[in-house]
């Protein structure tokens, strides 16, 4: 499908939804909201590894975490937003990667269709299976539009997901150590 068929689709959206697509203040939202979606979904077009260029450094061994990585999504089901914060612990094993590189990783699967629980094991298995590191601590925090807006649930609630890998599953200490850091 091109540009303009998605642009008509978003046309008829507008009339099923009782208004004038025609009108003034409508009249170039569908080119907007289709040109919107190349930045919300940019991340079916990037792939883990082009963004996770690992380099050595055989001395560091200690615990890395960068936290509160702001994140956009929209949800699978609803196709709504929910968004929040990524934190994100790996202990090298050898190998080390820059620290820009784990908010572009998180862009990835973020900007996509998600489910928060994918999204989250996504991410930690992306920096185990490239990286190689001993462990892989990944904590997301989201507000979703649909639970807010919708009245499913009460507004302001916060969804937590957690995915461990390594050390960070096995050792109760790491594991700990990881929670320390980004306050929890
Ligand atoms: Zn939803």
């Amino acid at each position: 499908m091109n540009e303009i068929n998605a642009q008509e689709l978003i046309k008829k959206l507008l009339q099923y939804i009782g208004e004038d697509p025609d009108r003034e203040g409508l009249v170039d939202t569908p080119e907007r909201v289709v040109a919107s979606y190349e930045k919300l979904f940019s991340g079916y077009k990037q792939r883990p590894e082009d963004v996770l260029t690992v380099f050595g450094d055989e001395s560091y061994d200690e615990m890395i975490v960068v936290r509160d990585i702001e994140f956009y999504s929209m949800c699978e089901h609803h196709m709504l937003p929910f968004f929040g914060k990524v934190q994100v612990g790996y202990i090298p094993d050898g190998k080390i990667i820059g620290l820009s590189k784990i908010p572009r990783l998180v862009e990835i699967f973020a900007r996509r269709l998600q489910n928060q629980e994918r999204m989250t094991s996504q991410i930690a298995k992306a920096l185990y299976d490239i990286l190689k590191p001993k462990g892989v601590g990944v904590i997301v925090e989201a507000q979703h539009f649909c639970m807010m807006a919708r009245g499913v649930e009460k507004q302001g609630s916060t969804v937590t997901t957690s995915a461990l890998q390594g050390l960070f599953k096995r050792e109760l200490t790491t594991r700990s150590e990881f929670l320390r850091h980004v306050g929890k």
